[in-house]
């Protein structure tokens, strides 16, 4: 079975783990986003693209969700020490390593698509993990500091500020003139399976299918697409989902958020359990719903969830 996922970081790789484990025959291809991609101290760090690879290979510090466990931060003290910063991003000393290498393979001219394959040898993460695109995309967010209007990278948006300030505006810089990456349309055409993992909805979700090309693909396919919903009883279960949910005009509930995908988008959406009251309303937008435990707890939970939308996803499609 050839399964295609579009992925953020930590809901995503986090999934993809329960997946994998329920599913290991399966053939899985990862469109990661890299709207959250940053050029930092000279180097391209792509920190979805590397949390899924980091979760699946085995290297994720896992309390944290991101960057490498056992890590310490002494390239990032010198760098503070000649006064240079940001200091409010986290990148670790074998974290700085994987950006060293791929800020090395894309200056001699490889495409990111095959520096994520390259990066891919070292940590095995047993799918096809593939960017969105090769080309730059930046996601920036409109906020308001100090009575001033200002267009923030989104890290400094999330990292920095917390999302302590209502984003005005969410803009996938780039996205309009981006092509898909290599093998993206081709997955999704071919795809038995096409699933969108309790990923932002905004700034995951919703930048990959801004590249053009890639929501006419999920909406086309002959695959049926499975959601399951990052929001639980009203809110995120982890992260400020709600503040960039806010931007686009969409209610932080499990409903609110399968209808701003869309029944052209989704043919079936999983609810957590304490949201089930809310299935009817999910299928009164023409898209199938089901309310079953949807907290990432441990692999065998998360491989629970994986199978209730491979389950669903045989169910849409009779
Ligand atoms: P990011 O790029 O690291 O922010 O990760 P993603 O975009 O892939 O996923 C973030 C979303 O995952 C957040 O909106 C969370 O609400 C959601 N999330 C995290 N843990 C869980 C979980 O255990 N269950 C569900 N349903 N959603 C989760
Ligand atoms: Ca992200």
């Amino acid at each position: 079975m050839r399964i295609v996922v579009l992925a953020g970081g930590i809901g995503g790789a986090r999934f993809l783990r329960g997946l994998r484990s329920a599913a290991p025959e399966a053939d899985v291809t990862v469109i990661g986003n890299t709207g959250d991609d940053i050029h930092l101290f000279g180097l391209k760090v792509c920190p979805d693209l590397d949390t899924v690879m980091y979760t699946l290979g085995g290297g994720i510090d896992e309390e944290q969700g991101w960057g490498r466990r056992d890590e310490s931060f002494r390239v990032k003290s010198e760098l503070a020490a000649y006064g240079v910063g940001p200091e409010w991003f986290g990148l670790g000393d074998r974290d700085f390593a994987t950006h060293v290498v791929r800020t090395q393979m894309l200056g001699a001219g490889y495409p990111l698509s095959a520096v994520t394959e390259a990066l891919c040898t070292r940590w095995n993460p047993g799918v096809r993990l593939l960017p969105m695109s090769d080309d730059r995309v930046e996601t920036h967010v409109a906020v308001t500091l100090d009575g001033e209007r200002r267009v923030i990278h989104f890290q400094e948006y999330w990292v920095r500020l917390r999302a302590s300030v209502d984003a005005e505006a969410v803009v996938p810089v780039g996205a309009d003139e981006a092509k898909p990456a290599p093998g993206v349309l081709q997955a999704l055409a071919e795809a038995d399976v096409i699933l969108l993992p309790p990923s932002n909805p905004v700034v995951s979700i919703g930048t990959i299918l801004a590249v053009p090309g890639i929501r006419e693909a999920v909406a086309s396919a002959a695959a049926p697409v499975v959601g399951l919903s990052p929001i639980v009883g009203g809110a995120p279960v982890r992260g400020m989902a709600d503040k960039v949910l806010a931007a686009v005009g969409v209610e932080s509930t499990a409903a609110a958020v399968a209808r701003h995908y869309g029944a052209g988008l989704l043919d079936g959406w999983l609810v957590d359990t304490a949201d089930a009251a809310s299935a009817a309303e999910v299928e009164a937008a023409g898209i199938r719903c089901l309310a079953v435990p949807l907290m990432m707890t441990d692999t065998g939970a998360t491989a629970a969830m994986a199978r209730a939308a491979l389950a669903l996803a045989e169910e849409v499609r009779a």
